[in-house]
């Protein structure tokens, strides 16, 4: 039995309280997501949008450019710039890579990034540097990325999501040793507040062997500078 007088955004609120799960803007939440939840919550979340434009004192009855926008709002959100709450993870298939000739060496992938900084929800964009030793298994090169961008389409800090894409490499890959880096430009501060003309942003996580290894961590700052020269950033 189904209470239709509340909305299911409320309903699903009140279970993840009840069952003590996070619901931030950065926090992953598909198991309570399914597509059909999804597209009653987008319709729920267009109901909502159009209050936020009469209150802006929009008018979106009359003029043409605001007329689908709620909708437009809310399935972008969900859909695009906030996929990463309400999807589950990428699948990333690992390989082994134990056999006698198994690649030991230094593994960095270059991964593009868009996102949005949960205080004013303007656009992050950049790039993150994702760097391994190599372990005992293996993920497809398009799968860092993949799991990268998860982590990033969702409400998030930099800081953070540095964070976020070291965890889910670590648990795809089983690499103890992993480097992080993203450089990020932040509308946050380009398009308010101090309206900053370039707002580059680099933050770090090491772990393992990159963070004790002098060598090891050289070696995934000298392979950044390498991919700096040949992509743009
Ligand atoms: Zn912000």
């Amino acid at each position: 039995m189904t209470d239709t007088s509340k909305p299911l955004a409320q309903a699903i609120r009140e279970k993840m309280v009840l069952d003590g799960k996070r619901f931030w803007a950065g926090d992953n939440i598909s198991e309570y997501v399914t597509p059909e939840i999804k597209h009653k919550l987008i319709d729920e979340a267009t109901e909502a949008f159009e209050m936020v434009l009469d209150r802006l004192l929009i008018d979106r009855d009359n003029d043409p450019n605001s007329h689908g926008t709620a909708r437009r709002l809310a399935k972008m959100y969900f859909n695009e710039i906030m996929a990463g709450r309400y999807d589950p993870a990428p699948d990333a298939t690992a390989f082994p890579n134990d056999s006698k000739d198994r690649y030991e060496g230094m593994l960095v992938v270059r991964s593009e990034l868009r996102s949005m900084c949960s205080h004013h929800h303007q656009p992050v964009t950049g790039v993150a540097y994702i760097g391994i030793l190599a372990a005992s298994k293996l993920i497809g090169l398009s799968k860092y990325t993949r799991i990268a961008q998860w982590c990033a389409r969702r409400g998030t800090l930099q800081e953070e999501l540095c964070n976020d894409i070291a965890r889910e490499i670590q648990k795809a890959t089983g690499a103890e040793d992993l480097g992080v880096y993203i450089q990020a430009t932040h509308g946050c501060c380009e398009n308010r507040g101090i309206m900053a003309h370039s707002s580059l942003t680099q933050t770090t996580v090491l772990k393992g062997a990159f963070k004790d290894d002098a060598g090891t961590k050289k070696e995934f700052f000298d392979n950044i500078k390498m991919q700096q020269e040949f992509a743009p950033r």
